[in-house]
Order: C-alpha cells, then structure tokens, then sequence
C-alpha cells in the first residue's frame, strides 16, 4: 500500500467485525488495514454486501448489537478509539468525526430550521457566543454553496432540494471543524448533475480544511472523480488498495478490473456497464481460499484452498495469488 506521508489522521488495523448466532459466527469485516491522511479521501467501494458500510459503522463505533469489533485496532491520529466506552465515544462523534449519510433526513431534524441546527451543532462542540455561532452557520452554508445564505438559515429542511438539503448536511458535518468526515453514499439518492455537484464540493472541502475524508459508495465513477486512493473491498476483505489513477488505470485483481467495467464512458458516449458474472457471497457461505473464486475467471487450484493475503506491488496492493512473485534463489 502506498502510505501517506504524514502522519495519518485515520489508521485501521486488522479490523474485525463479527456476528455471532446461534450456529456459528459471521465475519463482516475481516482483517483490513487503510490509513487516511490530512486532505486525502479514502474511498471504500464494493458491491451491497462487501462490508464497506459495516467499517463505516466501526469507525465511529455505531455496529448494532450483537455484531462488534472482534479484532485489530482504529486509530484517530494515533489515539485508540475503537476501545473507548460509548460516553467517551459520543464525544468522539460529531466534534472529531462527523458522518454524512445518503439521505439528509438522517441527520436534520424536519422540525427545525435549518439555521437552529447548525447553531446548535457548533454551540456544542466550539467555545463561540450565539451570535458568533451563527455567524459561522452562515458562513459553512455559504462555504457549501447555498445561494442566499443569510436568509435561507431560517428556512425548514423539506425547503431546499435533495441536493441543498445534502449541502447543509454538509455544512452540519462541518460545524465542530472535525478531523475525520465519513460519507456514506452521498451522492447516491441525488441526479447525476447534482451529484457531480456535491462530489466536487466534498473534494475542495477536504482538500482546503485539510480532513480526511473516508467515501463509502457502490458507484466506482464517484470513486474516480473524487478519491485520492481506493480500497476495493469484496466478501468482508480487501481485494486491492491503491491510488485511484492507478487503480483504474491497471486494475490488478480480477474483481477490481470487473468494477472498472462498470464505469460509464461519457467519451465513449456509450455505457461500458460490464456485470460480474454471479453475485457477493453471503456471510454464512463465505467460499473457501480466495473468496472471489467462484466468479473469477482465472482462478486456479490453489485460490480454492488458500486465501491471499494483501501482496505489495510497486502500485497497487492486491490480495491475489496472481501477483506473488517467487522470491529469487
Ligand atoms: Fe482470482 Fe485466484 Fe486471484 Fe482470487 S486469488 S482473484 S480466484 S486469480
């Protein structure tokens, strides 16, 4: 994996997520490490099922009971985080990380203006008077590119558009200045022109408040417009990591270049949707050895009984039996 340089603001290890039930103990999550440094969006993508929201929810510590981290550790500029108590945690969210979520209605309250909210949010978390605190709220709304900012923060959430209304989410995401955003499919619910939109915005936002950004989606085309790096993430597990150009542009595990297939060529002018043959397994009949391959290609006797680990290249890392090089004798 190419590391960031600096310090990363985010460092998961090893990360475990598991269900138990009455049979048997499912693994959601099983063993991935990523960093996110200052300024870098880190995109998770894979299809329904790959464990990448299920990370999301470890991260700030929200996986619903009885699943839970099982293992490894997660690291919030170099502070343990995934072992602290739900108290300690509530402080954790909302000042140092902040989450965006698909629909906005998730995170705004349809009763309040828009304007209370976000006083609110910043009161909480920032020592400001209510005067200043509202200040600031005009000034993230205008910094998120709602026009006539001033008068809008006394308007109520179902007066604005989805994609105004996912704008001031993420100007609420912003309010306590955090150090971590997640962004759980934001742009997913929204039109294509006004995801193009909010993608851009996310992008110079963390870029200019120097955030680190993790985007979790299914949708490799907002992961390529947005992402510095790319973790693909298949059954729970990591199949390749990487910087996006790279990633796209020479795709080393099977699974990954199928994804690649699914991004529309606007230059093409015709849509390359590619489907992988067959589906995610479930997480009671996750298959032996490397788990893509009952729908790989170029799978061969040994992906059927021994799972590849994450093999460092010269670009992207990859967690397959392809790309081991036989050490020289
Ligand atoms: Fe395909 Fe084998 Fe690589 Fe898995 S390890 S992606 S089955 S070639």
């Amino acid at each position: 994996m190419s590391k960031p340089e600096t310090e990363p603001v985010l460092s998961v290890r090893d990360l475990v997520v598991q269900f138990p039930t009455r049979r048997s103990v499912l693994t959601a999550v099983d063993s991935i490490s990523f960093d996110v440094a200052p300024g870098e969006v880190v995109g998770l993508v894979g299809e329904s099922g790959a464990g990448k929201s299920m990370t999301g929810a470890a991260i700030i510590n929200l996986i619903e009971p009885p699943g839970h981290i099982a293992g490894g550790e997660i690291r919030l500029n170099g502070e343990r985080i995934d072992n602290l108590s739900q108290e300690d945690m509530r402080k954790v969210r909302g000042k140092r990380i902040s989450m965006v979520f698909q629909d906005p209605l998730t995170s705004l309250n349809p009763l309040y203006r828009i304007g209370e909210q976000l006083v609110e949010t910043i009161l909480t978390h920032l020592p400001v008077s209510p005067e200043d605190a509202r200040h600031r709220a005009i000034a993230l709304l205008e910094e998120v590119g709602i026009p006539a900012a001033a008068s809008r923060i006394d308007a109520y959430p179902h007066e604005f558009s989805g994609g105004m209304r996912q704008r001031v989410v993420i100007a609420l995401a912003l309010c306590a200045e955090p150090d971590l955003v997640i962004a759980d499919e934001p742009t997913t619910a929204l039109d294509v022109s006004v995801q193009a939109q909010i993608i851009t915005l996310l992008k110079r936002l963390c870029s200019e408040r120097g955030m680190a950004v993790v985007l979790i989606t299914h949708d490799m085309g907002v992961i390529a417009e947005t992402a510095d790096r790319v973790a693909v993430m298949y059954a729970g597990r990591l199949a390749e990591i990487g910087p996006v150009r790279d990633v796209i542009k020479s795709a080393k595990h099977p699974y990954t270049a199928g994804l690649m297939g699914s991004i529309p060529s606007l230059e093409a002018e015709v849509s390359r949707l590619v489907q992988i043959p067959g589906s995610m397994p479930r997480l009671t009949a996750i298959p032996s050895g490397c788990a893509f391959h009952p729908r790989c290609e170029q799978a061969f006797a040994r992906c059927r009984t021994e799972r590849p680990q994450i093999i460092k290249t010269d670009s992207n890392d990859v967690a397959c039996w392809l790309h081991e090089t036989v050490p020289a004798p």
